[in-house]
């Protein structure tokens, strides 16, 4: 048996085992290989992702809060990994971790339209952000980046290119220069939060914006019912989770799995 497992804390409420299992089900691979979550106290990281080969894990998913710790822990890292400065995706094999990072191969994948020429909107400058701007970047859009604490958009824009965006106190975020919106900071995952906390104007939106909410919780975001409500075209963070989820499956099977089964289950 070849085990797979997503590692956080917490990580019980994690969309990852029964979307990575469906998946692997899907391809005849359901006695080969198990995905599990496991809760990994941020002291214990280390310890346990070095016990996992001997365990007979073949790889892992890693969440928050241990992406930068799962980058910094691995003999070796993908190029787009070390660029963005954490890792989503850890691979066992003799004795030595791999790192990966398929959270902007998910963004990119999930988009509908192709961001190159376009003028993208990032808000939030977290750890997912710095994904989401690598990956619009290298695809050729033009990059803002608003955050609540703008020294963390500045500091993001200097490391990863794109430019911070920061209204006065009083105003607002000139969303009609943009075509394309992502959200990345946490606004929205208790389904409270909307327009007034990421600085939109609510005659902001309208059918030109493709916006694209990462957060998922239960149902729609209040960002995503806003622009749906508005003709924008609406992305949720559900498809971003499927399309890593998909990336990181390839990585450790070499198999393709099928996305709509996949999107099934994390839903
Ligand atoms: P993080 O590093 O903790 O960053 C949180 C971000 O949210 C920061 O930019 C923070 O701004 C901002 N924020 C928090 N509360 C705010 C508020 N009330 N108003 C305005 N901004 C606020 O978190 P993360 O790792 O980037 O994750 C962010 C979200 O993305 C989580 O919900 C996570 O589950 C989701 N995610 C989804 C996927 C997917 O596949 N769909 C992948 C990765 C992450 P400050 O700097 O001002 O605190």
């Amino acid at each position: 048996m070849n085990r797979l497992a997503v590692l956080g804390h917490p990580a019980g409420h994690s969309r990852s085992p029964a979307m990575q299992n469906a998946a692997l089900a899907a391809l005849g691979l359901a006695d080969e290989w198990r995905y599990e979550a496991i809760d990994v106290p941020p002291g214990e990281f280390a310890d346990r992702v070095r016990a996992m080969e001997g365990e007979g894990f073949a790889g892992a998913n890693v969440t928050v809060p241990h992406k930068e710790a799962a980058l910094a822990l691995a003999d070796e890292a993908s190029g787009t990994a070390r660029e963005i400065g954490a890792a989503n995706t850890l691979s066992f094999a003799r004795g030595e971790v791999s790192a990966d990072n398929t959270d902007a191969h998910g963004l990119l994948a999930a988009l509908p339209v192709d961001p190159a020429g376009k003028r993208a909107l990032v808000l939030g400058a977290g750890g997912a952000a710095r994904a989401v701007v690598w990956a619009l970047e290298g695809s050729g859009a033009e990059v803002g980046i608003w955050n609540r604490t703008a020294e963390r958009a500045r500091t993001l824009a200097g490391e990863l290119g794109g430019e911070a965006v920061e209204p006065g106190a009083d105003e607002l975020l000139p969303v009609s220069g943009y075509e394309l919106i992502v959200n990345t900071t946490t606004v929205g995952m208790d389904g409270k939060g909307g327009l007034a906390e990421l600085r939109i104007p609510a005659e902001g939106f309208g059918p030109r914006h493709t916006v694209l909410d990462i957060v998922y919780g239960e149902g729609e975001t209040p960002l995503l019912a806003a622009a749906r409500a508005v003709g924008a075209t609406v992305v949720d963070g559900l498809e971003m989770l499927v399309q890593q989820g998909a990336e990181s499956l390839r990585i450790w099977t070499g198999r393709e799995p099928d996305l709509d089964v996949m999107r099934r289950a994390a839903s």
